[in-house]
């Protein structure tokens, strides 16, 4: 089967992007990603930009020694030069050059004719050639060149040597119908057009980069240039793990393959989101947060029983271990029934219905049910069990010139114990004076408050996690005070490691 090379342009094109540059440290890591991932071409930078990238494309060059390094330059010689200068250690070194083809690109930007642009395009090709054999030649803004000018500009590219012809969707606004039949009648004009490789670089203005390259693909296209996570330019480029999974899943209609191995896909999309600081939008095609959650009943009903009927892919396949089911008040019964066996219970089918409507009933309060909630639910065999603690009152003192001062009364059972605390701060206080009374040693690890309703009555929820030797609970707390909410939320935490403590359930790793 024939093979679509894939060229990464991540560490140029997605660098480009505010925000995400990246120190050459992190550029080498997210390049051994992709050379582990077996991209075909890494694009490295654009090394007449700034000494960093010139740098960088030079190091990425000594470590990665698989994939061809590409390093970008304009159609001038002292960026081809610079860019042979950072390639020249490099094993598989290419030097792609670009101008601008378009009308509006060649008055705008070069600032002169049709014809010179021709003649610095070949000239730079040329130039390039005798520093290395793989050249790569982008008419920047082919979408919108005139169609027989471009033409002429690929025929007389790939005369002058250039190995690859890129014709790139500069601005994101070419239709996959029309760009793909652009490739088709290049490729059916341009006489010596079997002498090069045709490449596509689309981008994303108008959500059509991978639909647009996948058309070119179908028309003749051989290699295509995409960056992990669609970053790039404005709205990003065509994104690669969309693309290469496209080529994977609907073979029967492309029949191509690629190089990738796909595992990897899930690994490059987080290291590159965490270098970048640039997240990955939840819904994102292929490596989003939800892309393998089923958050319907009748949907998580039908992947246990068979994966197929609403995956198309499985999660294995770009390296996420399994389908995850998020367990909502949309869940049925046979999820619910999934989750808990994992949690190392066994539920007869007549105990099922009842465990359910307690279910519903946390699912209603809260948006996503979580293996802590299911436990607590469990401990009482689907009876809501009261928290050990309740908080009866609390009375705190506090200011920037006093020591925060905290009074709690806490119900345990039938008997109210009182206590008093000073602290760095109230929550520190409170929590103190609750420590008087329950009497554990446990360790706060986590504790965040955000509000819950708007405007003024706004209510504050406060979610922390505490830990004990082996065993960790969250505990939630909700109030308009945030200081209640978090004593609230303390004592709920309490109340489960009690709880945990006694009930031993044996918990299983899987992860929902
Ligand atoms: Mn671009």
């Amino acid at each position: 089967m024939e093979r679509i090379l894939i060229f990464d342009t991540t560490l140029r094109d997605g660098e480009q992007i505010p925000g995400a540059s990246l120190t050459k440290t992190e550029k080498i890591e997210i390049a051994k990603q992709l050379e582990k991932l077996n991209v075909d071409i890494i694009e490295a930078g654009f090394p007449i930009s700034s000494p960093g990238d010139m740098e960088a494309v030079k190091e990425i060059g000594k470590v990665v020694k698989k994939p061809v390094i590409a390093g970008l330059a304009r159609a001038v010689k002292k960026d081809i030069d610079a860019c042979y200068e950072s390639l020249k250690n490099v094993k598989r070194p290419r030097i792609h050059t670009f101008i601008g083809t378009s009308d509006i690109h060649v008055k705008y930007i070069t600032n002169t004719t049709r014809e010179v642009v021709l003649q610095r395009a070949i000239d730079a090709v040329k130039y390039a050639r005798n520093y290395c054999d793989d050249v790569e030649f982008s008419a920047m803004d082919a979408a919108r060149t005139d169609f027989d000018y471009l033409c002429k500009i690929v025929e007389e590219t790939i005369k002058a040597g250039a190995t690859t012809i890129n014709i790139p969707d500069s601005v994101g606004y070419a239709e996959p119908y029309e760009f793909g039949n652009l490739i088709k009648k290049l490729m059916n004009t341009v006489p010596n057009i079997n002498k090069a490789i045709i490449a596509v670089h689309c981008h994303n203005d108008l959500g059509m980069a991978t639909a647009n390259s996948m058309a070119a693909v179908l028309n003749g296209a051989r290699q295509v240039e995409c960056t992990i996570n669609g970053l790039g330019e404005r709205a990003g480029n065509a994104s690669l793990e969309e693309i290469v999974m496209i080529l994977k899943v609907r073979k029967d209609l492309f029949k191509f393959d690629t190089n990738i191995k796909t595992e990897e896909i899930y690994k490059t999309s987080k290291l590159v989101s965490r270098l970048t600081g640039i997240t990955v939008q939840p819904n994102k095609a292929i490596v989003g947060a939800n892309a393998f959650a089923h958050a319907s009943g009748i949907h998580q009903d039908a992947i246990l029983k068979k994966e197929s009927t609403f995956g198309i892919m499985t999660p294995a396949s770009i390296g996420i271990p399994g389908h995850e089911l998020v367990l909502t008040s949309r869940s049925g019964r046979h999820a619910l029934k999934h989750r808990l066996e994992h949690l190392g219970f066994k539920i007869k089918d007549k105990e099922i219905d009842e465990i359910y409507v307690k279910f519903l009933e946390i699912a209603d309060k809260k948006k996503e049910v979580f293996d802590e909630d299911l436990l607590t639910l469990m401990s009482g065999r689907g009876v809501t069990v009261k928290p050990l603690y309740q908080l009866e009152y609390i009375y705190v003192a506090t200011g920037n010139k006093i020591l925060p001062t905290a009074t709690v009364a806490i119900k345990k059972g039938d008997k109210l114990y009182k206590s008093s605390a000073t602290g760095d701060g109230p929550v520190d206080a409170t929590y103190k004076a609750i420590n008087e009374i329950v009497k554990e040693e446990v360790k706060l690890i986590d504790y965040q408050i955000k509000s819950i309703t708007k405007g003024k009555e706004a209510q504050g929820e406060v979610s922390i996690r505490i830990k004990k030797d082996a065993i960790e609970v969250n505990g939630r707390g909700i109030s308009t005070d945030i200081i209640e909410a978090s004593a609230k939320a303390y004592l709920d935490a309490l109340s489960k490691l009690e709880r945990e403590k006694q009930v031993k359930i044996k918990k299983k790793g899987y992860k929902l």
